[in-house]
Parts: C-alpha cells; sequence; structure tokens
C-alpha cells in the first residue's frame, strides 16, 4: 500500500481528467491536497469528493500561465501546508493544427500552459521543497514527446521541453533530496481527446499494441507510487504508460 499520509501535495489541473484521478489517489493514499485548475466549480466538486470519501483536500484556483496569481496562490498553499512534499504539473491543454496552418495563438498558448506553466509554478514551489531537503516533483509529460505526432508540433514542442527541464532539475535539485520524474502517457479517456475526429482517435488507438486507451487511475497510480517514499531512490526519469505505443 502506498502511504501518503502526513504528506501535503499540490496537483495542477485538477479540475477533470488525469489531474483529478491524481488528487483523489494521492487524497486517499492520505495526503493533504491542494487542488489546482480554473474552473472553480468542478474545483468544488472534487474536493467535495476527496472530503466525502474521509478526504483532506481544497481548492487553489489559478491559471499556471499566469506567473504572479500562479506565485500568489502557491504561497497560499505552502502557509495553509506549513510544508509542501509533493507537487504534480499536470494540468495542459493542446490547440492542434498542421504546422503551416498553426497559428501563432496556437503556437503560444500550448508554451505558455504546457511549458511555462510547469515553469511558473515551479519557480514558487521548489523553493519550500528545497528548504525542507525532501520532496518529490511528478511533472505529466506525453508520449507525443518522444515520437512526434502530425498537427501536434506546439504540443511536442512543449512536451519535449518539459522533459529536458526536469531532467536538469533531477540534477539540481538531488542534493537536496528532492526528486523529479516525468510520467508520458499515451492516449488516456479524458475530456483532451474529445479535440480528435473519431478516424484520427481510431488509427492512432490501431498503433497501441495493448488496443485500448489508459484510464485516467492507470496514470494516476504511477505518479502516486513516485510521490511516495517506496520511489525515494528514483529521481530523472521519464515514465511512459502508453500500452506500448512508443516502444518502436
Ligand atoms: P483534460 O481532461 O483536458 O484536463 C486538463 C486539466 O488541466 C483540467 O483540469 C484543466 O482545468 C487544467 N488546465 C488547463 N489549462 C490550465 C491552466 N492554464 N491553468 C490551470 N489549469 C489548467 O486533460 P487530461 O487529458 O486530463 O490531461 C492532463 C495532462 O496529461 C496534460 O498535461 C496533458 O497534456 C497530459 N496528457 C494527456 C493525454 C491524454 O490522452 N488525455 C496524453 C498524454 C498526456 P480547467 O479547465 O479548470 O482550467
Amino acid at each position: 500500500m502506498i502511504d501518503l499520509s502526513g504528506k501535503s501535495a499540490l496537483v495542477t489541473g485538477a479540475s477533470r481528467g488525469i489531474g483529478r484521478a491524481i488528487a483523489t489517489t494521492l487524497a486517499s493514499a492520505g495526503a493533504r491536497v491542494a487542488c489546482n485548475g480554473r474552473n472553480e466549480e468542478l474545483l468544488r466538486e472534487v474536493v467535495d469528493e476527496i472530503q466525502g470519501n474521509g478526504g483532506d483536500a481544497f481548492p487553489a484556483p489559478f491559471d499556471v500561465a499566469e506567473e504572479d496569481a500562479a506565485k500568489e496562490l502557491i504561497q497560499a498553499c505552502v502557509t495553509e501546508f506549513g510544508s509542501l512534499d509533493i507537487l504534480v504539473n499536470n494540468a495542459g491543454i493542446t490547440r492542434d493544427n498542421l504546422f503551416l496552418r498553426m497559428t501563432r495563438e496556437q503556437w503560444q498558448a500550448v508554451i505558455n500552459t504546457n511549458l511555462t506553466g510547469p515553469y511558473n509554478v515551479l519557480r514558487a514551489a521548489a523553493r519550500p521543497m528545497l528548504r525542507q531537503r525532501s520532496g518529490s516533483i511528478v511533472n505529466v509529460s506525453s508520449v507525443t514527446a518522444r515520437i512526434g505526432n502530425a498537427g501536434q508540433a506546439n504540443y511536442a514542442a512543449a512536451k519535449a521541453g518539459l522533459n529536458g527541464m526536469s531532467l536538469s532539475l533531477a540534477r539540481e535539485f538531488a542534493p537536496r533530496n528532492v526528486r523529479v520524474n516525468v510520467v508520458a502517457p499515451g492516449l488516456v479517456d479524458t475530456d483532451m481527446l474529445a479535440a480528435l475526429p473519431e478516424n484520427a482517435l481510431q488509427e492512432i488507438l490501431e498503433r497501441v499494441p495493448l488496443k485500448r486507451l489508459a484510464k485516467p487511475a492507470e496514470i494516476a497510480s504511477l505518479v502516486a507510487f513516485l510521490a511516495s517514499d517506496l520511489a525515494g531512490y528514483i529521481t530523472g526519469q521519464i515514465f511512459a504508460v502508453d500500452g506500448g505505443l512508443a516502444m518502436g
């Protein structure tokens, strides 16, 4: 059993999909969880679900792409917690288009949320972890960073950037016992896939050896393990949870 009792966690993008599963999984393992997202109504639902199951959570609404808002809310979370043990950078968006049709807005929106977002959050959240000389950071990337995807140059660039940033931070933070790892999902059954046309989804599914989508809980279980002391000797790793898609 993964035991996170006594630990505090911040999960970005916890209002829906993978982030919601991560927040509820961490909470059911005993962590106190700050749930981030922009939709306050959905965040209330997640927090109510966690509390209804006997867990401890509170909403932390802010846009990860907005540096000042992120800094202010994260400082408030750390004050509320008294420490921060687990940080999961999960919030992400897609704005797919073929490269020559991709607008500057589509490019920038994805870079701002998926790459600068984790940068903003880490700038505010890493210091207390480094100060207390313990912590686990899990960044949620994508199989796309490794194998690419037509129509996702912006998304692949942001996620590959996140991978590189994570490996650099793993080296920087290791002397302070703060671990940094990446979970790279393949196709997961969430709202994000709703943007894909049905035929495109079927085409990619054909290439997945396990021939099905992942459930959000199948990503959350690895995140919970990496967040726990059971993974105390694991840092600087990129873990694919993709049904074998990136096997080559
Ligand atoms: P999702 O269902 O669309 O949920 C995205 C979450 O991110 C929502 O909670 C959303 O909350 C939040 N979010 C988006 N922009 C935000 C911002 N600027 N500030 C704060 N929160 C923000 O997506 P998902 O499938 O769960 O994806 C979660 C992560 O997994 C993403 O990083 C994604 O790239 C990655 N991933 C997903 C798949 C997949 O197949 N689904 C595959 C590989 C990787 P609000 O709407 O409340 O803002």
